[in-house]
């Protein structure tokens, strides 16, 4: 059907036979899925296999091999030509299925990043992921949100849609519920319909799903916008280049080899191959695949530390963070927030384990001088005294009504007398929603003001949202005339109260105190409205600090009666929000604070004492109050300077002193989204590799300038996630570290990957150039190089991409950057190793051509084994850039140690397999030379061994 928007919500809702407020049933959904499939666009994005093979078969170094093939055959040299073959073939495929694998995990991962969808399913609301939706799911739809299929709205509430990603529009569309003529609307005007991939900016609202997967108006399109970019990363790219200059310096170096071989009068064909098969030894070949394998390996490890990874290079930049900008609540802390102070004037209820424990509060200073100190029980008794205080029931009603979390009683219903009143208090119910709101929500009730009964007397007409620049948010509320009489308690207080002000309709405003304070100019004192005056403000201001102070996060509460004429306003469609917010929010009635606590999540602590050792600093940012943000801070060590820049200061500052202030601060509080991007760009400037944690709809520029945009995978709203580089699974500041380790360990290893191979290039090359020069024949055959250049060295180096984290992995500052792969040492380090193995390798052989006048077979091979085994153990070493393998545990790499294993056994196969032997033109060893030539070899691991004990002192 195409004609959604022009039917009525009705008529859409029984055509797709369901039940506004039932939703589908399970056994609607099991037939809808079957028929419909999955609510996903098919992947059109990443590389098929056809692309793998094809960017197989582009290197530089297959091209080598087929010119060496080419001019086998052309030399007459059938067999060289077909093993020649062969080994492109086997290259290709192991370099095919590794690259497969790789992306593959890759998309896997992506997978998972699909959003999640809050639909209203067997009478209840449930999140699922977006895609299990079929046709007929009523979607609840929220600020953030990305909408994940086409519907169609039954509720709108000021909801506000970005579709430039589908129209091009890139103004939001305001959308409303009542039906469009024209059967050729666009898709623009269709403001009743909502479509797959847009956003919600604004507002809220509920649709019932038309279409879902490829027959959304996006998968007409069919542009997949789940498929992963499979950009190049920095560091592909540089070794990419390395690998076409080294391309380069190996036509140079052959070309010396070539003519110093026919100057010395060697077989001009045989001179050919040779310096064909060591340009294929110079060029390394394996890097590419080798870094994608390392990267993907890095994202798979980085999701089990609950990291998922939303594009590649992030796993390299990750590994060189130097800041770590965190939101405070959810990331630092636990965001389990609970209610522990209520505190209006003339009263201060100190509720901390009330619910669970008959006690009596010490007495603190409540913002009225005459504060009486409670003596605080459990259920009946915080009732009665709610009961017998407007203030106090106004200002929980008031937390309950301006507030979107939804209460819900528990499945298992407490019958009363059965067990304890505290039992009762804290068992009755729960609640679902933003935690601050579900934490308020719940206080009321378990305190006798339950939401949805407040409802029932106070319906919400209108709302305007909270968002963080404001920090607060409004609800405006209906008087019912036709409200039951209830008994005596909260509820009844509170309803007297209000019905006091004799207006039709009432707002109410909460949030940051400040906020709500400069909207203001009345308290509500002993039982009514009264003028707010200068002692009053300070007396709250500084109870506000007292409070904040001591980690406690506080909300204020006012409430206005609305006149008729205000009331009416609202229902004249459609509202401008701004000016809603500038007609509503003044004037209000302060009625109280409640101060709530978020406990920092206990493995917070170490994590940033990793960071610190790490050379990284971690950075606050939140919006809560200065005092609760250094609180938290000092918990857990991580102010700096004992500073708290707000973010009214923020804005002061210039750009460069910005760039200052931000060297030393690290905890930055009241602060808006907006300030969060200046943030960034100061520590940008001046050098910093920074992380940035975010949430909101309004972080997204700040995520996207990051280095490593950080978006919660909990709380955090679709866009964030779309503008974010990585998702934290569990919201965690210690997933950050861990990623942050995982990311050092994907660049060690691939420099160990580099330096391995590189080294056993230079030994190579060291055995051909050094051979000639003392006279003797070249000491390798040309299959024998390739050999020794594609099997001994691709096995353990791919395994190498696997080694685990170096003791010191997060205990050294971060690399730059934009440091060469060839630093710290790593030229000088191949330079003289390659040369050891080259001399090495040669020795016996070459003891061997001069004393014993072996065959050059016989001599050739025990050179071809040196080398070989050498290389075994130069891997065995490269393994830790610092500690000795004993350390660091013989087997604690088992791939490495079955590589090398398995490079041994295809090597002995090489000496003593007839079939074999023919070909390489190898001989068999005697039991005595075999261990000789093993013994040599460890020259080489011996060595490099001494070289970082040397090193570590
Ligand atoms: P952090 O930045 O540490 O993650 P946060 O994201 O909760 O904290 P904001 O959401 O920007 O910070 O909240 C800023 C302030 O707005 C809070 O300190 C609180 O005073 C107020 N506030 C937070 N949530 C609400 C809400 N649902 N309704 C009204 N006011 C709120």
């Amino acid at each position: 059907m195409t004609d959604w928007h022009q039917r009525t919500t009705a008529d859409c809702l029984a055509h797709l036979q369901v039940d506004s407020a039932h939703g589908l049933t399970s056994a609607q959904v099991v037939d809808r899925r079957q028929r419909e499939g999955p609510n996903e666009i098919v992947d059109t994005g990443g590389r098929g296999p056809l692309r793998i093979i094809g960017d197989q078969l582009r290197g530089a170094m297959i091209v080598l091999l087929v010119v060496a093939a080419i001019v086998s055959m052309y030399l007459d040299e059938p067999a060289e030509a077909g093993v020649i073959a062969a080994i492109v073939v086997l290259n290709s495929l192991l370099g095919f299925v590794q690259d497969y694998r790789a992306e593959k995990a890759l998309a896997a991962l992506m997978k998972l990043a699909v959003p999640t969808v809050r639909v209203r399913r067997d009478g209840s609301v449930r999140e699922i992921s977006a895609r299990e939706l079929v046709p007929g799911d009523l979607v609840l739809l929220e600020v953030g949100n990305q909408v994940p299929a086409d519907g169609r709205l039954c509720e709108a509430v000021n909801l506000k849609i970005q579709e430039a990603a589908l129209t091009g529009e890139s103004e939001p569309v305001s959308k409303l519920v009542s039906p469009r003529l024209g059967s050729d609307l666009p898709l623009g005007d269709r403001t009743n319909m909502v479509y797959m991939a847009t956003v919600v900016t604004y507002g809220h609202g509920v649709a019932v799903v038309t279409e879902t997967g490829m027959k959304t108006e996006l998968g007409h399109i069919a542009r997949s916008l789940q498929s992963v970019e499979s950009e190049e990363t920095p560091l592909q790219r540089r070794l990419a280049q390395l690998g076409r200059t080294l391309a380069l310096v190996a036509i140079g170096i052959v070309a010396i080899v070539f003519v110093a071989g026919v100057v010395r009068g060697e077989d001009k064909r045989l001179m050919l191959l040779t310096s064909l098969s060591l340009a294929v030894a110079i060029v390394p070949e394996g890097l590419p695949a080798v870094a994608t394998v390392a990267l993907a390996i890095g994202a798979k490890r980085m999701f089990h530390r609950r990291a998922l990874i939303r594009s590649l290079p992030a796993v390299e930049t990750l590994g060189s963070v130097t800041v770590i900008c965190s939101d405070k609540t959810g990331t630092l802390t636990e965001n389990r927030m609970t209610v522990t102070v209520l505190d209006v004037a003339g009263h201060h209820l100190k509720l901390d384990e009330a619910h669970d424990r008959d006690k009596t509060t010490a007495p603190v200073n409540g913002f009225a001088s005459d504060a009486i100190p409670i003596a605080v029980d459990v259920g009946m008794v915080l009732r009665q005294i709610i009961a017998e205080d407007s203030s106090l029931a106004l200002l929980l009603a008031g937390a309950a009504l301006c507030n979107d979390a939804e209460l819900e009683r528990d499945e298992s219903p407490v019958e009363d007398g059965a067990k304890s009143a505290a039992q009762a208090a804290s068992t009755e119910f729960r609640a679902v929603g933003d935690p601050t709101e579900a934490a308020l929500v719940l206080a009321a009730a378990r305190l006798g003001l339950a939401k949805n009964q407040l409802l029932q007397w106070l319906p919400r007409e209108a709302e305007i949202p909270f968002d963080s620049d404001r920090k607060r948010m409004t609800t405006i509320h209906r008087l019912e005339l036709k409200a039951t009489e209830i008994e005596p308690g909260p509820l009844r207080t509170a309803q007297d109260a209000i019905s006091q002000l004799h207006a039709p309709a009432i707002a109410v405003t909460k949030g940051a105190v400040d906020s709500i304070l400069s909207a203001c100019d009345a308290i509500w004192h002993e039982q009514q409205p009264q003028p707010l005056d200068d002692a009053w403000r300070q007396r709250i201001a500084e109870t506000n600090e007292l409070h904040a102070a001591q980690g406690v996060r506080v909300l204020g509460v006012a409430i206005r009666p609305l006149d008729r004429r205000l009331t009416e306003q609202l229902h004249k469609e459609p509202i401008d929000q701004l000016a809603l917010a500038d007609s509503i929010e003044r004037e209000l009635i302060f009625v109280g604070m409640l101060g709530m606590i978020d406990p920092p999540r206990p493995e917070v602590a170490q994590a940033v004492a990793r960071c610190r050792s790490a050379g990284i600093r971690p950075v606050m940012i939140t919006g809560d109050h200065p005092l609760t943000a250094m609180h938290i801070a000092e918990q857990l060590n991580i102010s700096d300077d004992r500073r708290v820049l707000t973010g009214a200061e923020l804005e002061q500052h210039s750009d460069e002193e910005l760039r200052d202030r931000a060297q030393t601060t690290s905890v930055y509080a009241r602060v808006a989204p907006k300030h969060k991007l200046r943030l960034v760009q100061a520590l940008q400037d001046s050098g910093h590799v920074v992380a940035m944690t975010g949430d909101g709809v309004n972080d997204a520029p700040a995520l996207k300038q990051a280095h490593i945009g950080v978006a919660m995978g909990v709380i955090g709203t679709d866009v964030a996630k779309e503008a974010s580089q990585m998702v934290l699974l569990d919201d965690n500041f210690a997933t950050i570290v861990s990623a942050v380790e995982e990311g050092r360990i994907v660049y060690d290893n691939i420099r160990k990957f580099v330096k391995y191979t590189m080294t056993s290039n230079a030994g190579e090359i060291w055995v051909m150039v050094l051979g000639p020069l003392m006279g003797m024949p070249l000491p390798l055959l040309p299959l024998q190089i390739l050999w020794i250049n594609l099997v001994t060295d691709g096995l353990p180096g791919l395994a190498l991409a696997l080694e685990g984290a170096e003791r010191d992995t997060m205990r050294r500052p971060p690399y730059p950057p934009n440091e060469p792969v060839f630093a710290r040492g790593m030229v000088r380090d191949i330079a003289w190793v390659g040369l050891l193995m080259g001399l090495v390798s040669l020795a016996m052989g070459y003891w061997y051509w001069a004393y014993h006048e072996a065959l050059d077979a016989h001599w050739r091979t025990i050179v071809f084994t040196v080398l070989t085994l050498a290389q075994m153990g130069n891997a065995l070493s490269i393994r830790s850039s610092r500690d000795s393998l004993f350390q660091i545990g013989v087997f604690s790499n088992p791939s490495l140690i079955a590589a090398v294993a398995l490079t041994f056994v295809l090597q002995m196969l090489v000496i003593y397999w007839a079939p074999l032997q023919t070909l390489f033109k190898t001989v068999p060893l005697t039991l005595g030379e075999l261990l000789a030539c093993l013994m040599l070899s460890t020259i080489v691991f011996w060595a490099a061994e001494l070289h970082k004990w040397w090193l570590r002192r």
